[in-house]
């Protein structure tokens, strides 16, 4: 059964008043930037509005325009795809100041990977780690000869992971035009299956090369695509 509740009516709290109020306490804590908690001592509003406002709480700070460098609710893997993400836009493996978010390729600062790494190398070192834990082990040949309705494939679909790891290999290029993000950031990269998954090519690094858009919906055009 349903509680009895009061009906309150709810002020219509606009952005401004929400923004202001952050920039206000930022201002009196003298920080340019604020945890939840720190605002929950002097804010006017609960930290919930915010959220359902701006979605995160990082979302909000920015709007504000103080510093969200310490999302506590960012998970690793977010943080190995972002550095994926700026590895291929740049065509090699990023410095730390790559990283500034005035260039526009990194969601993180490299300082969100130092305090959760201990420094962007050893952030870096664990990329790594995680990129080659996901290799997909490749067919074994011995078993060519097991008819096809009793071997277990490989989805179709390719992971980020196996992506990264395709482009990276392929230093973030086009292997049948040469086209590369770092050159025209409009560029997309596909990892792209050599012998198609429909003709029974594998989701597998060896079966995998990169291709722009271009050249993929290209490719499409002559055969069947994959
Ligand atoms: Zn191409």
């Amino acid at each position: 059964m349903a509680q009895f509740q009061v009906k309150l009516r709810k002020r219509n709290i606009t952005e401004d008043e929400l923004i202001n109020d952050l920039r206000r306490c930022a201002t009196e804590l003298a920080k340019n930037s604020l945890t939840s908690i720190e605002y929950a001592t002097k804010g006017n509003f609960g930290v919930n509005t915010f959220l359902r406002r701006f979605k995160s709480w990082n979302l909000a700070l920015e709007k504000a325009g103080l510093n969200a460098p310490n999302r506590q609710n960012v998970s690793e893997i977010e943080l190995f795809e972002n550095i994926a993400n700026v590895w291929v836009s740049l065509g090699h493996q990023p410095y730390g100041r790559e990283l500034d978010k005035s260039l526009g390729l990194s969601e993180f600062s490299v300082g969100t990977y130092e305090n959760r790494f201990g420094s962007w190398n050893k952030a870096l070192m664990a990329f790594q780690e995680f990129i080659n834990s996901g290799i997909s082990p490749s067919i074994k040949t011995s078993f060519s000869n097991v008819s096809i309705s009793n071997t277990k494939r490989t989805p179709r679909k390719v992971n980020w992971r196996l992506r990264a790891q395709v482009l990276i290999r392929d230093n973030c290029i086009c292997q049948m035009c040469g086209a590369s993000p770092s050159k025209n950031p409009n560029v997309q990269l596909h990892a792209d299956h050599i012998k198609p998954w429909s003709r029974g090519g594998e989701t597998v690094i060896e079966n995998l090369r990169t291709l722009c858009l271009k050249c993929n919906i290209g490719k499409s055009d002559l055969h069947e695509g994959d």
